[in-house]
């Protein structure tokens, strides 16, 4: 048995869930922190388990240029190796070596490209994506993909998810399955509808154990992302996990689950919070902003995170940021996960109380309060 996945109650679209894994159960829809290099920045691991985030997600790419495989996997894959005992999701590598990559060059078995840590040439094809996720001992391995960027033609878009599909299929022949671990397919089509269409009947031919929905959030906006996720979600079996790659913000997330996404990850409250931002109900704040200078108050009234339950003032943190002090980054840091991790927690809530679109219509309102200078 692979990983297994159970729907657990519906409202509308939304859905709620539990994923079982070799690792851990996450329940659904759930949001991943992103440890790009292994480390989710500014945060130890034990926060993030008091904080309750239940899997996070680490990049191949970055991974594999350091420390490479040889040195995680000897020391018993990177779970060991960054002392976080739950489920890990590594990508595949492919997103990276095309975004960060102006050298990169595609042929139909793979990519070729420079370093970008010391210039040197680097081969990644879908085998070596997959034993490079091996190595990592990742719970939930993604196929190696290409991503195209937006806008983008159509006859190229169908020419870039031919080649994914074809590297989907070499992906699944090289991934071994073993008790609670998974392989997840990627839809790829741009905005394409009809690409998307043959794109998810190409990945549930050849069979996952879910379906992640790729080449969005790259430029295309809210509104355009989310048409395209509406007119393409339902080509996925009801009974996979679905996962919107790279999304996003609160509004992001909270209008993709009311489509029926169950996984989530992003940079946003981690970056975010190494630069001063806060999400909170009633939107963001930007601490380095001399209002907070001599404000008492915590971030936020009622946050369950540890910063605000110990009443750690604005006028600290701004006094933290005003100095570079890096404690700061960190605080912001643990409230902006802490805050996605309860904005979950709530949309499953409301979901098992089939009250999601009141509950998701009344978030949606209460975020638009406050600054609006990250919300869209
Ligand atoms: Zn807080």
């Amino acid at each position: 048995m692979t990983i297994s996945f159970n729907v657990k109650n519906t409202d509308g679209f939304a859905r709620s869930g539990l994923l079982e894994t070799a690792h851990g159960k996450i329940k659904t829809p759930v949001f991943m922190p992103v440890g790009t290099y292994g480390a989710v920045k500014g945060i130890q691991p034990d926060d993030l388990k008091y904080i309750g985030a239940e899997i996070i997600l680490s990049n191949t790419y970055h991974l594999m240029e350091r420390p490479g495989k040889d040195i995680i996997r000897d020391i018993g894959g990177l779970r060991k190796f960054m002392n976080w005992d739950g489920p890990i999701l590594t990508d595949s590598g492919g997103f990276q070596v095309m975004s960060l990559q102006n050298m990169a060059k595609i042929d139909n078995d793979g990519v070729t490209f420079k370093s970008h840590i010391d210039g040197s040439l680097i081969r990644l094809t879908p085998k070596d994506s997959i034993e490079m996720q091996n190595a990592l001992d990742s719970t939930i391995t993604m196929v190696f993909d290409e991503c195209t960027s937006y806008p983008v033609k159509k006859d190229l878009a169908l020419y870039s998810m031919n080649l994914s599909m074809k590297w989907a299929k070499l992906c699944r022949d090289n991934f071994i399955d073993k008790n609670g671990y998974g392989l997840f397919g990627i839809v790829q089509g741009s905005t394409f509808n009809d690409l998307r269409q043959i794109s998810s009947e190409n990945l549930i031919n050849i069979g996952f154990d879910g379906y992640a929905i790729g080449g969005l959030a790259v430029g295309e906006g809210h509104e355009v992302m989310i048409n395209t996720l509406k007119s393409s979600i339902n080509y996925l079996p009801i009974n996979k996990p679905r996962y919107l790659m790279g999304v996003g913000y609160p509004k992001d997330i909270i209008e993709a689950v009311n489509l029926g996404v169950d996984m989530f990850d992003c940079v946003i409250p981690t970056r975010s919070g190494r630069t001063g931002k806060v999400f909170t109900k009633n939107g963001t704040l930007n601490i380095k902003n001399s209002r907070h200078k001599n404000d008492p108050r915590s971030i936020e009234e009622g946050c369950s995170c540890k910063i605000c339950s110990n009443n750690i003032s604005r006028a600290y943190l701004y006094h933290l940021f005003n100095t570079k002090e890096m404690l700061g980054a960190t605080y912001l840091t643990i409230h902006n996960i802490n805050h996605y991790i309860q904005l979950m927690s709530t949309l499953r809530k409301a979901i098992n109380n089939n009250n999601f679109n009141e509950a998701s219509k009344f978030l949606l309102n209460e975020y638009k309060k406050g600054d609006i200078e990250i919300y869209n």
